[in-house]
């Protein structure tokens, strides 16, 4: 058991959904506390320049947009615990409390929960990868394609979301080669179709990523035929990895309803789960839009969910 009072809202995780639920939450008069995870920030912490969020007409880098979020959220009282969320006993009933441990052994008791955990972009563990990151690989072509225009760029993954990166780059890059670690693609017909038609994308099949070298930026990404075991090199720009993400939402299992993923389902054109009082925001709960500007925009649907269920069920 706890002695700490019960609160109106706690927000887990700390990117653009969390920190606008939690802004929206304040201005409610809901006294939210954010526990931000192991990545205060989230994803956009570890990218350069973003330049398509709506307001900042010369861009911003993204970890000082991050600042300026957490900023505005702590204007209006938003309480923010650098700590994470280890385990979560969800209620089942309109009206009862959620508990929730924090990494640091506190327990917290809440009448709403707004689930703002994010996905994580997969990526292969190449030591280059971290090397390069930000300074030419990238996990996201809507964020970063347009440092590489008119430059020529791969891709690496067969999925629909490796053919969508491709298929937007070949609109901005000068050439976009297509590393496909199979002979065939996972991507659905029609986006295979769009992409092998696109003469600006060449796809590689049977063909993986090993490393990349440059100076201080990517240069080259070096390959490797897995059938013949024949390595070459691509004097390319960018790299991008588009081998999938994984939503955060480990420690909902059996709790909460998800996808096959694991992105938690959200009921019609609300942030509500399945259980009441639980809410979720972001990218967490979406494996299409996943860009800041749409986190935040159900960051915002959530706290006003939240502030809904509040009154209708313990005023
Ligand atoms: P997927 O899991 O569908 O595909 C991942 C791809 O990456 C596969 O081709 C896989 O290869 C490849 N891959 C995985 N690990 C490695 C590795 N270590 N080295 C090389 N390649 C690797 O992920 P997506 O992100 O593409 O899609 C996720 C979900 O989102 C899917 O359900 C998809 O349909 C959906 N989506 C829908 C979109 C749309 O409708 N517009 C857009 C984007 C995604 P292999 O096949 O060999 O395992």
């Amino acid at each position: 058991m706890t002695d700490n009072p019960i609160k109106d809202t706690v927000i887990i995780g700390s990117g653009p959904a969390g920190y606008t639920a939690a802004i929206y939450a304040a201005r409610a008069n809901m006294n939210p506390e954010m526990y931000t995870g192991m990545q205060p920030g989230g994803q956009l912490t570890t990218t350069t320049e973003v330049e398509n969020f709506p307001g900042y007409p010369e861009g911003i880098m993204g970890p000082e947009m991050m600042i300026e979020f957490q900023q505005q959220a702590e204007r209006f009282g938003t309480k923010i615990h650098i700590d994470y969320i280890t385990e979560v006993e969800l209620a089942k009933n309109p009206g009862e409390i959620h508990k929730l441990k924090t990494g640091s052994g506190k327990e917290i008791q809440t009448r709403t929960v707004i689930i703002s955990t994010g996905a994580t972009a997969k990526y292969l563990g190449l030591e280059d990868e971290e090397k390069y990151l930000g300074s030419g690989v990238s996990a996201c072509a809507t964020c970063d394609g347009f440092f590489y225009k008119n430059s020529p760029v791969v891709v690496v993954g067969g999925g629909d979301t490796a053919a969508e990166e491709a298929t937007y780059l070949s609109n901005i890059c000068s050439k976009v080669y297509l590393l496909v670690r199979k002979d065939e693609m996972r991507a659905s017909k029609v986006m295979q179709e769009r992409v092998l038609n696109n003469p600006k994308i060449e796809v590689m099949f049977n063909h993986e990523l090993i490393g990349m070298s440059g100076n201080m930026v990517v240069e080259k990404a070096h390959i490797i035929n897995n059938l013949t075991n024949e390595k070459s090199e691509l004097s390319v720009d960018g790299v991008f990895i588009a081998i999938g993400h994984k939503p955060n939402t480990e420690i909902f299992k059996g709790m909460l309803d998800m996808d096959e993923t694991g992105y938690l389902i959200t009921k019609g054109k609300t942030t509500k789960t399945n259980l009441p009082g639980v809410f979720a925001a972001g990218d967490v709960q979406d494996s299409i839009y996943r860009q800041a500007v749409t986190a935040a925009g159900t960051g915002c649907m959530a706290a006003m969910d939240a502030e809904k269920y509040v009154l209708e069920h313990f005023h």
